[in-house]
């Protein structure tokens, strides 16, 4: 693989963990480089998340020279030519360079090789397969530098035989397009997706939540969302997608983006949290956030002022009042004051319990959850005003009343 040009700008040449890591690998004769999402946002001076490297020795090779050399290395994926070197708490993933022995749409029995233009032709998209050594000097195959500067994600190879290796790479293409992509679509490219679009239901419900909420979380996935939507590229894994306008007005409120948020935006109120969360296998915790932001209940009256916005924040909680309120685009009133309240105001504590209810005299028993319920009511319709003493005396009249 020939070299073809240099970074301008080299994020890592005065990080010492990098150069602690070169160290102990060039030592080692190991000949490593930087590869895809790094490379690929040093090109284009974006915020680089971490930094993946390809090597040209077998995993075990690369692990026992590490720890010959008292480094922190984890074999997190020895079977797939994968080890972690640790460098100051950061993690480095160095992977092997490697070639498909066999592919069935799913997952791929890989070989490990020293060739780098074979690790680079088993990449998905021209710009993935950017590859730069430590002092810059970038590898550039399938010329993915111009399709960066045109915004134009493509393939490697032809379309349909790469997606018939792993048909994940539909999603890929869109999550892609999301994040570095500006229409057209290339035409190859995007056909090729539409005309496998039927084909993705065997993929792993984890690898294709990660596409779809990596591709949520891009600055601007609106038009990539109508885009799948209208090539049915969804009807597999989301067929309850209603298109992307809720999102649009969405990402035109929302104070930071938020992938499972964005999610619920792009499904209909009372659709069926606990099957797309299974599907999608969303942690219970996310799929409990889902079905409330899909709930229809209780509306969010955004009208009612401040008192309202109270009510309804003690009853959801911050979180989950901001989420509401960010999708019911419809909703008429001051939704900025609402969401800088739902930011900003505390839900203060009931100040009596049932503890208290029973030092009145009243039996334990549900008679003591519903008065203290009632309290709770008549607490919150007068905007939490009531103190302990007068929260009490409220207790006490209810207790006492015949
Ligand atoms: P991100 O910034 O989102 O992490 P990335 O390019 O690092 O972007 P990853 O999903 O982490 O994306 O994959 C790392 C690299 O591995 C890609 O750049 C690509 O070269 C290769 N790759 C990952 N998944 C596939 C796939 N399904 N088919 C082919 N190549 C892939
Ligand atoms: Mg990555």
């Amino acid at each position: 693989m020939k070299p073809s040009g240099r970074l301008d700008v080299v994020p890592w040449a005065k990080d010492a963990a990098v150069h602690t890591l070169f160290d102990a690998l060039v030592g080692a004769g190991i000949a490593a480089r930087f590869v895809g999402g790094c490379v690929r946002n040093s090109v284009l001076e974006r915020r680089i998340e971490d930094y993946d490297l390809a090597v040209d020795k077998p995993p075990e090779t690369v692990l026992q020279s590490l720890k010959a050399r008292r480094m922190t290395v984890v074999p997190t994926g020895l079977k797939h030519g994968t080890v972690t070197a640790v460098i100051e708490g950061r993690p480095f993933e160095l992977t092997t360079l490697r070639r498909d022995v066999e592919t069935d749409g799913r997952r791929a029995i890989v070989a490990f090789t020293d060739d780098w233009l074979e690790d680079a032709s088993r990449r998905d998209f021209t710009f993935n397969a950017l590859y730069a050594d430590l002092d810059g000097t970038l590898y550039d195959p399938f010329d993915g530098r111009r399709d960066l500067a045109d915004a134009r994600v493509r393939f490697i190879g032809d379309a349909d035989t790469r997606i018939a290796e792993d048909r994940l790479r539909v999603l890929r293409f869109f999550r892609f397009h999301a994040w570095y992509g500006k229409p057209p679509f290339d035409p190859a490219s995007f056909d090729a997706c539409r005309r496998n679009a039927g084909t993705l239901r065997g993929l792993s419900g984890e690898r294709v939540r990660k596409e779809l909420l990596r591709l949520l979380e891009a600055p601007a996935p609106a038009d990539t969302i109508a885009a799948m939507v209208e090539a049915a590229i969804l009807d597999q894994w989301l067929p309850e997608c209603v298109g992307a306008a809720r999102l649009r007005e969405l990402i035109a409120r929302e104070d930071k983006p938020d992938a499972l948020r964005r999610l619920a935006s792009i499904l209909p109120t009372g659709a069926d949290a606990t099957a797309i969360g299974k599907r999608l296998k969303l942690s219970t915790q996310e799929s409990l956030r889902l079905e409330v932001m899909l709930a229809p209940e209780p509306a969010i009256d955004v009208a009612g002022g401040p008192k309202a916005w109270r009510a309804g924040i003690y009853r959801l909680g911050n979180g989950l009042y901001a989420d509401r309120l960010l999708l019911a685009t419809t909703a008429a009133g001051d939704w900025q004051a609402a969401l800088a309240t739902a930011r900003g105001w505390t839900p203060p504590e009931l100040p009596v319990s049932g503890g208290d209810a029973l030092k009145l005299g009243l039996k334990p028993g549900p008679k003591v959850g519903a008065l203290i319920e009632e309290v709770e009511r008549w607490w919150i319709d007068g905007d939490f005003t009531a103190d302990r003493a007068a929260c009490l005396a409220e207790l006490e009249r209810r207790v006492k009343a015949p």
